[in-house]
C-alpha cells in the first residue's frame, strides 16, 4: 500500500463509491484502548475481558471491573465499544473459571460456557459492564463468546435486558452458529463473527498449533462459506442485523476486502492494521469488493482464494 494513503488515513473506513464499513480495534484494556484512539480507530469492535483478569485465581471485584472496563470507555467518548464477556479457555486460563484437566478444551466447558458451571459471574460481570457504562458516554453493546445455539443467545439477551444492557450480541465462532444465523440473530441485535475460532472448529484444526497452519487459515473457501452463511441468515427477512467481523482475518487487507464483499458492516482488527486496511478499502466499489468476493468463495482452495482476490486488487502492490 502506497506510503501516501497510509500517511493520509483519517480512521473512516470507506470504499471508493462511498459505502462506510467502520474500522474498530480490538483491545485487551485501558492502555491499548488509548493506543487505538490514537491510531484513529472508530470505536472498539472487541474488548477481550479476559485480558484484564489472567491468571487470578478469585472472581474481580465489582471495583475492580468498573474501572477495568471504565478505562476502554473513558478513550473512545460517544464512540461505539463492543465489550466480550468473559472467554476464559485454554489458550486464555482463568483458574477461578475454568478446569485445567478437560481432555480437550478446545471443545470443552469454555466462553458462555462457563455459565453452566460457575453461575452468577456472568451476571456480576454484566453488572459491572452496565455500571461502567452509566458513568461513560460511550455506545456500550455487549456480547457472547463461543455461543452455539440460539437458546444460548436468548438467555444471554435475557440476562443483558436484566442488567440494562439495551445491545446484545454474539459472536459467531462456531459452526453451528454460522448455520444458524437466522434463529440466532432472532434474538439478539448483532452478531460479530470471530474469524480465529472459526476457522478453527470449522476445519477441526486447533489454531495454537504452527503444524496445522495451511488448514487453520481463513481464507479457505469452507471459512468464506460460513460467513457467508452467516451474512445470509442475518438479512432474513423482518429482522435485518448487522454483522462485524473482529478475528484477525479482518487485519489482512485483501481478506477485508472479501468480507466486506460478503455483506459483513464493520471490521476489528489490531490497531496496527487499521491504515492498511483502510488505504485498500478505499481503492475498490463495493461492488468490486462483491465481485471479488464472489471469485474468492468459488476457489477450490485456499491459496487459490487469496492469490485470486489478490490479483483484483492492484492498490495491493
Ligand atoms: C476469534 O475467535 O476470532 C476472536 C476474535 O476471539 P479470540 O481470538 O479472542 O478467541
Ligand atoms: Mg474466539
Amino acid at each position: 500500500v502506497a506510503a501516501e494513503a497510509l500517511s493520509v488515513f483519517d480512521g473512516t473506513g470507506v470504499t471508493s463509491d462511498g459505502h462506510e464499513v467502520p474500522l474498530l480495534a480490538n483491545v485487551g484494556g485501558a492502555k491499548d484502548a488509548v493506543k487505538a484512539a490514537e491510531a484513529k480507530a472508530q470505536g472498539v469492535g472487541l474488548l477481550r475481558t479476559e485480558f484484564c483478569f489472567l491468571g487470578r485465581d478469585t472472581e474481580p471485584t465489582a471495583e475492580e471491573q468498573v474501572e477495568a472496563y471504565q478505562g476502554v470507555f473513558d478513550a473512545f467518548p460517544g464512540k461505539k465499544v463492543v465489550v466480550r464477556t468473559l472467554d476464559a479457555g485454554a489458550d486464555k486460563p482463568l483458574p477461578f473459571l475454568t478446569d485445567t484437566s478437560e481432555p480437550n478444551p478446545a471443545l470443552g466447558v469454555r466462553g458462555y460456557r462457563t455459565d453452566l458451571t460457575s453461575p452468577g459471574v456472568l451476571e456480576r460481570q454484566l453488572a459491572a459492564i452496565a455500571d461502567a457504562a452509566s458513568r461513560s458516554s460511550a455506545d456500550v453493546w455487549v456480547m457472547a463468546p463461543m455461543i452455539s445455539t440460539a437458546e444460548e443467545a436468548a438467555d444471554f439477551a435475557k440476562l443483558c435486558s436484566s442488567a440494562g444492557l439495551q445491545t446484545p450480541g454474539v459472536m459467531v465462532e462456531v459452526p453451528s452458529a454460522a448455520l444458524m444465523a437466522e434463529a440466532i440473530l432472532g434474538e439478539v441485535a448483532f452478531a460479530s463473527l470471530g474469524t480465529n475460532d472459526l476457522t478453527q472448529y470449522t476445519m477441526a484444526a486447533d489454531r495454537q498449533l504452527g503444524s496445522l497452519a495451511a488448514l487453520n487459515n481463513s481464507w479457505q473457501p469452507a471459512v468464506l462459506r460460513m460467513v457467508r452463511l452467516t451474512v445470509e441468515g442475518s438479512a432474513a427477512e423482518g429482522h435485518a442485523k448487522p454483522v462485524g467481523v473482529c478475528g484477525e482475518a479482518a487485519a489482512d487487507p485483501a481478506l477485508a476486502v472479501v468480507l466486506v464483499g460478503l455483506g459483513v458492516s464493520t471490521l476489528s482488527m489490531t490497531p496496527r492494521a487499521l491504515a492498511g486496511v483502510g488505504a485498500v478499502l478505499n481503492s475498490v466499489t463495493l461492488e468490486e469488493a462483491q465481485r471479488i468476493a464472489g471469485i474468492a468463495v468459488a476457489a477450490p482452495t485456499a491459496a487459490e482464494a487469496k492469490a485470486r482476490a489478490r490479483a483484483e486488487l492492484p492498490a495491493l502492490e
